[in-house]
């Protein structure tokens, strides 16, 4: 079989990834929303060296490209052709993707819940209860929810005197200092407000950074060690930082019982190495579709677990085939593995054009393995043709 074409096309909010063969046998994989305006380029540069190319040959494929990339946002290219190649591999032999990743060790993949939010009104420590109480309403059930709390929220630019430095709303979450005792009490505050929700029957997640000078990441940590709270994510570095900062990382962690989690920026297992081998952090959650792909995760999950250190990926935000590649790897991590972040599809329109998934999808904060050859999930293509905009008209053809 070979590779005869690599094609990008948005979908709704979603750009998706076509290879095609020479067989008539298509991969499709997904990146995230918030990458769309880019991503078609980045895609594209690595057209001309796949092509010819066996697909069904994954990592002889991948050792032509996964050098001409780095961390996020420069990752998601090569990492969604990794999953895409996968998805033609599985079909080709008429086995779901998690039977060639080594197969399963569980039938139900656990995920949390970080993308599904709500309005916030404000950022005190009710608008914070609020919305804990309808994510905890969820039907999923999910059993840990993540909040954007600190740095990796409005509070920098929204609370008077938050840190000391000069907020600024850019995206990406810039801002970092120290805190402000009032701006350390304010993080205190919606904690626990959000906990009082929780209870005991749902685990709170805090996605806090990047943006913590090392001194506040401790006091904040040692702070709420005898809570209700999964881990502290990415409080150093994170989203967008193109550095790994393991000996900062290792100071914190190795100095409370609170578990400490971050990678989701990093691409590729070697940057992963410091991290990992020096017990750096407790938990580590790459993203598959900036990683470098799912053998990649795969193969960070067992070198983590190897290092007593625990696994919980970073979702692919918001799309159906990303939760896809997320089910076939998640089936066959190791027991250092935790959960996913659930991503969702975008328009509600999505959940029309894709076949494969359970109705409901999740139970219990569980979904349960896809058994379809490939990643798991089809398109219904004369139905999601009809979202194509009129440049990438001819995607399915
Ligand atoms: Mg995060």
């Amino acid at each position: 079989m070979k590779i005869t074409g690599l094609q990008c096309a948005i979908l709704g909010n979603h750009p998706i990834l076509r290879i095609s063969t020479d067989e008539g046998i298509s991969g499709y994989s997904q990146i995230e929303a918030s990458k769309a305006d880019y991503i078609k380029s980045h895609v594209l540069f690595y057209e001309s060296r796949i092509l010819g190319q066996d697909p069904t040959d994954v990592e002889r494929v991948m050792q032509r490209i996964r050098r001409l990339a780095s961390f996020k946002p420069w990752g998601s290219a090569v990492s969604a052709i990794e999953m895409a190649l996968w998805d033609i591999a599985g079909k080709a032999a008429g086995l779901p993707v998690y039977k060639l990743l080594g197969g399963k060790v569980r039938d139900r993949v656990r995920c949390y819940n970080g993308n599904i939010r709500f309005h916030m009104d404000g950022h005190e420590p009710q608008h914070f209860a609020e919305s804990m109480a309808k994510m905890k309403d969820r039907p999923e059930k999910f059993s840990i929810i993540k909040q954007g709390i600190a740095f990796h929220s409005p509070m920098p630019a929204q609370i008077p005197d938050f840190f000391y430095g000069e907020p600024t709303d850019q995206p990406q979450h810039p801002n970092r200092g120290m805190l402000t005792p009032k701006g350390f009490k304010h993080i205190m505050a919606c904690i626990e407000a959000m906990l009082e929700v929780c209870g005991d029957d749902v685990e709170l997640a805090l996605d806090c950074g990047p943006g913590f000078v090392v001194p506040d990441a401790i006091r904040l940590a040692k702070a709420v060690e005898s809570m209700n709270v999964a881990w502290l994510e990415d409080m150093l570095t994170g989203d967008y930082v193109p550095y790994v900062l393991a000996d900062n990382y290792r100071e914190v962690t190795q100095s409370t019982s609170t578990r400490i989690h971050t990678g989701e920026q990093l691409y590729l297992r070697q940057n992963f190495v410091e991290l990992i081998e020096g017990r750096c952090l407790d938990i580590v959650g790459p993203d598959p579709c900036d990683v470098g792909g799912i053998a990649e995760l795969k193969w960070i999950a067992e070198y983590a677990d190897l290092h007593g250190i625990l696994m919980a990926p970073h979702g692919t935000l918001d799309g159906l085939l990303g939760l896809a590649a997320l089910v076939q790897v998640g089936a066959t991590m190791p027991t250092n593995y935790i959960a996913f972040e659930y991503p969702t599809g975008n328009p509600e329109w999505w959940y029309d054009i894709v076949d494969g998934l359970p109705d409901p999808i999740v139970v219990d904060s569980h979904v349960a393995v896809l058994e379809r050859p490939g990643i798991g999930v089809d398109f219904r293509i004369e139905e999601a043709k009809k979202y194509l905009s009129e440049a990438d008209k001819g995607f399915f053809d």
